[in-house]
């Protein structure tokens, strides 16, 4: 399986409105190739989905983690074009924040998912979990030679969520936003790890990082823990 990260940014992205930082991170954007099958796990980005589009090729289908803006807003790219099943669980669909995609989906083809039911798409088998967010949110087991959770955004996870994960996932991307010590609906970098290391994933992925949060704090973090981390930029793709 390859993944592309393409929009590695909390809701603000990076820089924020009125702020300066020393790289961009566009909002939540990932996209996967594993055999035939080609797709994202979530669009916070129109410019991210239609680098995306164009890395890929052709997209076979989407899958949405929950309502924010900030993991959808993207989805407009793909309205107009041909047929897209976009899959996520019901609470998004029913969401006022993603009213307007719900009332006029166009080309998108909205289907529900329930959480633990295991569906098999193009050859990936994909698992939906619960995660604990500020609204009803949803992460995803893949499974395409290697299996790879996608867990953002999250606070931990549920029990049942994490016993699925447990011992079963070779690669972690996950919800790393907050500084150390920090309370919110988020992980912090530091939880965001032990979480990977409770999982025993060989790689976690920190992602959605806050502008305030250092790269090298996290890296450090990892090495202390003794987890093997990355932090990847937008634009960088991995063989996983
Ligand atoms: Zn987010
Ligand atoms: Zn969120």
């Amino acid at each position: 399986m390859r993944a592309h990260f393409l929009g590695t940014g909390p809701a603000s992205g990076w820089p924020a409105y009125g702020k300066e930082t020393e790289k961009r991170r566009r909002p939540s954007t990932y996209a996967f190739e594993c055999g035939e099958a080609k797709f994202f796990i979530d669009v916070g980005s129109w410019e991210a989905a239609l680098e995306g589009a164009k890395r890929l090729g052709n997209v076979d289908f989407i899958l949405i983690s929950h309502a924010h803006v900030d993991h959808w807003g993207g989805l407009n790219f793909f309205r107009w074009g041909p047929e897209m099943p976009t899959f996520s669980i019901k609470e998004t669909f029913e969401h006022p924040y993603f009213r307007e995609i719900k009332d006029a989906p166009f080309s998108l083809k909205l289907l529900e998912v329930r959480p633990f039911e295991t569906f098999e798409i193009k050859g990936v088998k994909i698992t939906p979990f619960p995660l604990n967010h500020s609204i009803p949110a949803s992460g995803f087991l893949v499974e395409c030679g290697s299996k790879l959770a996608y867990a953002l955004d999250t606070k931990w996870l549920p029990q049942e969520s994490l016993e699925l994960l447990k011992g079963s996932v070779d690669y972690l991307i996950v919800d790393a936003a907050l500084p150390k010590g920090e309370e919110g609906a988020h992980n912090t970098y530091e939880e965001a790890l032990r979480l990977g290391k409770e999982i025993g994933a060989k790689v976690v992925f920190a992602v959605h990082l806050l502008p305030s949060v250092r790269e090298a704090e996290v890296l450090a973090e990892g090495e202390a823990l003794g987890v093997k981390v990355e932090v990847p930029d937008d634009g960088d793709s991995f063989e996983l």
